[in-house]
This record gives C-alpha cells, structure tokens and sequence, in this order.
C-alpha cells in the first residue's frame, strides 16, 4: 500500500470589478492576512524556540492500538493546548505569561487560525532542534543550521474558510475567507475563476481531502486543494511472474516526444506516436531571438534577469507539452489494468556544439523529458500503475527484432542514406526497417526482460 498527493488549484478572480472580479480592497486583504499570519507564525516560533526542553519533553505515551506505554515525544496535540495556555488570555485563564502574550499583541485573532499557525511551527521548529543538536554532536565548524522562516502559506481550515459553490451556475461561485483588514478580521467573497477541471477533480472518487491552502502570488492568487489516495498497487517481483503481464514503454525524445509501445504475450498490441507538434522549432527561433536581443544590449546586468517574458513563454510550453504527454502515457497505461510502466534511466548529457541558442535548446528538451518522465510517474502511480526504469544501454542501436546491431539512415528520393540523425532504422541482418524511436521503444521491453546478448545481466532497474 503506498500514498499519493496531488493539488488542485482554485484561481480566485483579482479583476477591478467591472471586468467581473473582485474590487482591489480584496487583494489587500489578503496581502494582509498572509503578513498578520506570518507575524503570528514568528510569535510562535520564538516562544517554542526559548523553550526547547517542553517542545523536546518526553512524555509517556499509550498505544492506542496495544495499549502499551512506552515513552516518545510529546505530541503535538498536547503541546498546543500547552502552548495556548502559556499565551492566550481566556476567562478562566487571565494570566498568560507577561512577556508571551498572544492576546494582547494580536486582539481578536481568530482561533482557527492560531492553532494552525502554532501547529506549522512546532514541525518546523522540532526539525530545527534536531539537526542542530546533531550538528552540535558532530563538531563541525560549518554547516550550522539556520533557524526556520516563519513565513509560508496560509492554511484553511472549516472555520476561516467555505467554498460555495452554485449548484446551477458553478460561474457564480463564491470562495468565502477569513481575511484581516489591516485593522479586523472579517468574512469576505471572493469570487473563483470557474474551470470544469476542478469540479471534476474535487468530486472524483477515491481521493481524501485535506486543509487547503491560500497561495498569494505576485499577479495571481489561488487557492491550493490537497488531496490525497491511498494506492493498491503489485510489486513489480510479483508482475513479472504474470504471464499474461502488459508493459507499457516509453522512448522520451525530442521531435517525437513520446513513443509508446504496448506490449503482451511477446508481441506489439499497441503504439502510440507523441508528437512535439513545432515545439522543439518554436523554442529554438525564441531562444535565437533572446539570444540576439542579449548580443544586441551588451553584457547582462547583474542580478537583472533580461528577456523575462520570453523565458517565462518558453518555461510555460514546456510545462504544457510535459503534462499533454504525461497524460497520453498514462490514458494508454489505464486501458490495461495491472500493468507495468516501463521507461529509460535517464542520461545526463551535456548539450556541446553548436550555436548558444543551439545548447540552449538541447537544454530545454533534455528538461522536458525530465518532466514527462517525472510527471507520467507520478500520474500512473495515482491510478495504481507502477513504473520501472530500464538500463537504456544499446535500446538505440540494436535491432529489436534479432538483436543485431543496426544503423541509422533517412530516405532520399527512394534511397537509404546512413547517418547518425536518420529517424530510420535498418537492420542488415534480418533487413528490418522501422522508425527509430519506434525500435528504441520495442527494445525498452527487451530490456526490462533483459531478453538480448547485449543488455547487461546485472539489473539495476529501480
Ligand atoms: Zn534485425
């Protein structure tokens, strides 16, 4: 059994409102309420920091399971209530520690929001304890750990948060947030900018909710929904002892951005070609252009990042192209349950020859596979399909067929020309020709059965 996460993001809609959004207070007022919680958060951490040996306290604990008493650390949940009598005045509790006095330095902050501040801190400031007491073992002159920022996004629990949701209109939807004014603490709608993808998402099934998150970018804000599924899912010892095992493979390339084969019973049952659609060209024209525009102004200012929009454009194709792929592999892999995702360890090249957009671009691409590979896992392991990584050794060069090694070549006017960029294979000995991407593809599953003389006997598939 393994646990997977994913986020969803909800955009809240900013725009002056007679474009349809939110009036510009409201932007304020978030901006303020991520400062306020922030204060709070360092309140927090400097009270749980000038007292270490409660936050570090060992305490006897029972075992809900056993009910067995053993000692441990004392849970958080304790230390909250602990860290809320020493610093908030109640009724029954006026006095809280004279130079630790929540209450008195943030009036009418609102409960929720406290205890979620007060829980953040105690992981960050127990990590912090822990490494430094074992850099203080260590003897070590460097390295010495730096103490926790109190800043960080805000979490929403019932309470400081509602989505509202029009049942008939989802445009008309409405998130309702705790925010402070800068003076007091009130209820706010913020309208949401409606996407299909999110209902879909939030209502599929098998996946838990979790606190969400108000995430305050420099143009955007947004809140973050976490959920997270538990996974039922075979160790692959177990697949491959199936005889009637599917293996998906994957050749992550530049042009073709994924080949995939699907493979059962020894045979091909399926491929499907990704293609880039112009993306490899359209980078490489935008990183020519940055590239002159840099030639063009001089040496790069220091610290001033020139060509921001153009990079942001290409970070953002790329982003895009990695998820569209991400998700092909993984349609292919959910029409055959039980399944086995299977890709190349990944190679670190270095892009050298060429012009300076030229590596640039061999960069990116080596990046974008990076991606898919990342993502595609990611993916198929929430929809219980497992991934490997095979020894890529040879899977370019080799036949797939017979095994044999084979050459590259591009056909010109009917004729075969050899060479090391043909996107065609040929096989002399069993004269088979096929894409290349395409062989690379077919010989990944030969690689994860480890079926020709020239893979390694030695696995060291992860
Ligand atoms: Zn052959």
């Amino acid at each position: 059994m393994g646990q997977t996460a994913r986020t969803t993001k909800l955009l809240l809609d900013l725009r002056a409102r007679d474009q349809g959004g939110a009036n510009s207070n409201k932007r304020r007022y978030l901006e303020e309420t991520v400062t306020i919680l922030d204060a709070a958060r360092q309140f927090y951490l400097d009270f749980f920091l000038a007292h270490p040996e409660k936050l570090m306290e060992r305490v006897e604990v029972v075992s809900k399971q056993t009910g067995e008493v053993r000692e441990g650390l004392i849970s958080s949940d304790k230390l909250l209530t602990w860290a809320e009598f020493q610093t908030v005045e109640t009724r029954e509790h006026p006095t809280p520690l004279a130079s630790w006095n929540f209450s008195r330095q943030f009036p009418d902050f609102p409960n929720r929001y406290r205890r979620s501040v007060i829980k953040d801190v105690i992981g960050k400031a127990r990590g912090y304890l822990t490494t430094l007491l074992k850099w203080q073992r260590s003897g070590k002159k460097q390295g010495k750990p730096g103490v926790p920022t109190a800043s960080n996004h805000p979490t929403l629990y019932a309470g400081t948060f509602a989505l509202e949701l029009d049942a008939l209109d989802l445009r008309k939807s409405f998130v309702r947030l705790k925010v402070y004014t800068g003076s007091e603490w009130v209820w706010v709608q913020y309208p949401t900018r409606y996407n299909r993808y999110f209902e879909q998402r939030r209502a599929e099934e098998g996946w838990e909710q979790e606190s969400p998150k108000l995430v305050l970018g420099k143009q955007s804000a947004a809140i973050h929904f976490l959920q997270s599924k538990a996974i039922k899912a075979r160790k692959i010892v177990e697949s491959k002892r199936d005889p009637d095992l599917v293996t998906v493979a994957v050749d992550l390339n530049v042009k073709q951005l994924a080949v995939i084969t699907v493979r059962q019973h020894g045979t091909i049952i399926q491929t499907r070609f990704v293609s880039d659609q112009g993306l490899d060209q359209a980078r490489f024209r935008h990183l020519g252009r940055i590239a002159k525009k840099q030639w063009q102004s001089g040496q790069a200012v220091k610290g001033e990042r020139s060509n921001q929009q153009l990079w942001r454009h290409i970070r953002r194709q790329n982003t895009d192209a990695a998820h569209k792929t991400a998700r092909a592999i993984v349609e292919v892999c959910e029409q055959y349950p039980g399944c086995v995702l299977l890709f190349e360890r990944l190679r670190t090249i270095k892009a050298a020859g060429g012009s300076k957009s030229r590596r640039r671009n061999r960069k990116q691409a080596n990046q974008l596979k990076g991606k898919i590979n990342q993502l595609a896992k990611e993916k198929a392991y929430a929809k219980g399909v497992v991934s490997v990584e095979v020894n890529p050794h040879g899977t370019s060069q080799y036949c797939s067929r017979c095994g044999a090694k084979g050459v590259r070549f591009t056909s010109q006017a009917g004729q075969r020309v050899t060479g090391k960029g043909g996107k065609l294979f040929f096989c002399p000995v069993c004269h088979y020709e096929c894409h290349a991407d395409f062989n690379a593809s077919c010989n990944v599953h030969h690689s994860f059965f480890r079926e020709f003389h020239w893979q390694p006997r030695t696995p060291k598939s992860g």
